[in-house]
């Protein structure tokens, strides 16, 4: 396996308690991706009823959501995100409309 080495900011906290990649509220997924144009929801949340055994803190891969302020390019440029439950759905709270 080749490694890549970049920065992303980091996923501070995750409420999605349910989803596969989440253990004690935070997110062990290598990078999620955020969004779908415009809702900041978590695109690689899988509610299972397994847990992954990672114990890396993920990044944000990759957003989606143009209209936030933090993205640049298709890409988040805040220093961390945190994660919660809206609607049922986890959604990034650091959107911020542009
Ligand atoms: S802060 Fe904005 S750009 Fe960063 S992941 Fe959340 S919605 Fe996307």
């Amino acid at each position: 396996m080749k490694t890549v080495t970049i920065e992303m900011p980091e996923v501070g906290q995750c409420a999605a308690t349910e989803c596969a990649y989440n253990r004690e509220r935070m997110c062990h997924a290598r990078a999620i991706t955020v969004g779908d144009g415009t809702q900041p929801m978590c695109d690689t949340a899988y509610m299972a009823g397994m847990h992954t055994r990672a114990s890396m803190i993920a990044g944000v891969g990759a957003c989606k959501v143009a209209p936030c302020r933090h993205n640049n390019d298709l890409e988040c440029q805040a220093d961390l995100i945190e994660v919660a439950l809206s609607g049922g759905d986890p959604t990034c709270m650091t959107f911020e409309k542009r």
